[in-house]
């Protein structure tokens, strides 16, 4: 990942590679991000920059043989520990005590599809939903155990660690020690939700960096670049407005049952894409066409709905959908989250 490519605190990315140019960088970088709000996706263009062997001014150069290995996360010298628990996609044996090293490819097919994961989004790609995922002591002998190793090809060894507050008290207690004493040419890179819950004695050993969480529309643009040909979205989209329009109550159930059914990340980038269907709609209703910026897929179906709906629906079906996003954030049964919003909306129509 290129700072280029990150979504969102522009500042930061700077500051990062003038601390890097200037030599100021520690070797333990603690980033504090809110849930989902792109501190792996900075350790991770971090990791790259300084370990690109073409660097350029401000980035690193995404070509080289260092670059190339990291975009793909296989970098034999990049290593990622992350809250894990038993899984049925272990062995009886790796059951007994899960590493992160077990569930790799799940991990890096969910990072290279979303780097501004959740912690839930992580629970539930590792197949370990229900469960709180732990960092055990065992985790931390393998840390130890890696970074005695020489660096295979590059000149730092990364250590990324998500989330080290699910780490108990001896597995800190031996992260600890790591810090204090750093094998040499190792740079450790820790994301976390919640710094106040380190041992204070860890987070002293570490430069903190604070993430602003993302905007709206920071978080628009991710879910967008994750899912450029949105037909399956529109296609709900606008089932719902036509049926809410029809006062068809029943024609919705399909709809919500459907948006039910799509798993909580597809959920949350779908209330992302509804904000935005509306708003099109509005500024269109509003004569502000340039501002819509309509593809040619859609702008029959929004010039009809701009025309057939009346001014008092935006805000409405805005704080409905609203509801929903934060509905799906905070686990709500999702039936019930999509069931309320296409009757929201239908009222609204
Ligand atoms: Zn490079």
């Amino acid at each position: 990942m290129r700072f280029s490519e990150l979504v969102g605190n522009t500042e930061l990315r700077q500051q990062l590679v003038r601390m890097v140019r200037a030599g100021r960088l520690g070797h333990a970088i603690l980033f504090v991000e809110e849930n989902g709000g792109g501190g792996f996706a900075f350790a991770l263009a971090l990791a790259q920059f300084v370990n690109c062997r073409e660097q350029q001014e401000d980035d690193s150069c995404g070509v080289c043989p260092s670059c190339h290995k990291y975009q793909k996360l296989i970098h034999p010298d990049l290593h990622f520990v992350f809250p894990v628990s038993s899984s049925s996609q272990l062995s009886e044996s790796e059951k007994k005590a899960p590493l992160s090293d077990y569930f790799l490819p799940a991990f890096r097919e969910l990072a290279l599809a979303n780097p501004y994961f959740t912690e839930q989004e992580l629970y539930d790609s590792i197949g370990i939903e229900n469960k709180s995922g732990l960092i055990s002591v065992h985790e931390s002998r393998r840390i130890f155990e890696k970074l005695s190793l020489r660096a295979a090809e590059g000149e730092w060894k990364t250590m990324l660690i998500y989330l080290p507050e699910k780490m108990n008290l001896d597995a800190a207690n031996k992260l600890l020690k790591l810090l204090e004493e750093p094998p040499a040419g190792t740079l450790f890179l820790l994301v976390s939700h919640q710094p106040e819950r380190l041992l204070p004695t860890i987070r002293s050993r570490c430069q903190a960096i604070a993430l602003k969480p993302l905007s709206r529309e920071e978080r628009r643009l991710i879910a967008g670049g994750r899912d450029s040909d949105n037909a399956e979205y529109r296609e709900i989209a606008k089932s719902l407005l036509e049926a809410g329009l029809a006062k068809h109550i029943i024609d919705t159930f399909p709809q919500w049952e459907m948006l039910a059914d799509l798993g909580r990340e597809k959920q949350r980038e779908w209330c992302l894409y509804m904000e935005q269907y509306i708003r099109k709609i509005y500024l269109v209703a509003r004569g502000l066409d340039a501002l819509a910026d309509l593809s040619e897929t859609e702008e029959a179906t929004i010039r009809g709905f701009a025309a057939r709906i009346k001014p008092s629906f935006y805000e409405k079906a805005f704080t409905a959908v609203e509801a929903a996003l934060s509905a799906v954030g905070s686990n709500v049964n999702p039936k019930l989250t999509f069931c309320d919003l296409s009757n929201r909306l239908l009222l609204a129509l």
